[in-house]
């Protein structure tokens, strides 16, 4: 099993860059955040412990999270490669997945830091909306749909997400300073880590990252 991580604010384009780079490699996308949105529209028990803490934009406890992309692995393919978005998170996070692949005879890659000014995550994540059907993102300004409040690729209906209203973003914002921003020096320590200047547009920064995956 192999592994790079995108590590970057709410609203740095990880999930853009995720789907990027899926096309040009065919790494395994696991966003922790979309399998908990799922978990929430089916109602699960996952779902409703996480719940509450997305809307609020804390992080929900390492343990559902851990837990969430352990059952994931488990039903995945052993010599796949993974892209995790949005996972680790914290400190206890990133241990153990350090834990999950050495079990796996794992490696991890890359850690890829989408570093991105307060000025444009706020103003990326105040102009999203999101597919409710696919999860597609667009954005009012930088990427219009073709039709308002609709998605271009299946026609579901376009939303806010409860936490893009900007008083949430704000607190997103201070959580990953608080409690993500220290992953960075982490895997900076293990001689892994790239930083990415997440103001490029998608098509460099995919170009770049995928170009430094291919190096390796
Ligand atoms: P995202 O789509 O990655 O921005 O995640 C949306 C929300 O899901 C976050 O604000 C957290 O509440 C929760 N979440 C996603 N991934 C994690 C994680 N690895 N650890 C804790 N909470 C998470």
């Amino acid at each position: 099993m192999e592994a790079i991580i995108l590590i970057g604010a709410p609203g740095s384009g990880k999930g853009t860059t995720a789907e990027g780079i899926t096309a040009a490699t065919g790494y395994i996308h696991v966003a922790t955040g979309d399998m908990l949105r799922e978990a929430v529209a089916g109602g699960s028990a996952v779902g409703r412990a996480a719940e509450s803490h997305m809307k609020r934009g804390a992080l929900v406890p390492d343990e559902v999270i851990i837990q969430l992309v352990e059952e994931r692995l488990a039903g995945g393919s052993p010599d796949g490669c993974y892209m995790f978005d949005g996972f680790p998170r914290t400190l206890r996070q990133a241990e153990l997945l350090d834990g999950s692949l050495a079990k796996r005879n794992g490696v991890l890659d890359n850690v890829f830091y989408l570093d991105a000014s307060r000025e444009l995550v706020i103003s990326r994540l105040t102009g999203r909306r999101t597919c409710r059907e696919c999860g597609t993102n667009f954005h009012v300004v930088n990427i219009p749909p073709k039709k308002e409040g609709i998605c271009d690729l299946c026609g579901g209906e376009l939303y806010i997400r409860p936490d893009d209203k900007e008083d949430t973003i704000v607190k997103r914002l201070e959580v990953f300073h608080r409690q993500t921003g220290g992953l960075i020096s982490y895997y900076e320590a293990k001689g892994v880590l790239f930083t990415v200047d997440a103001s490029q547009a998608k098509e460099e920064i995919i170009a770049e990252v995928v170009a430094l995956m291919r190096a390796r």
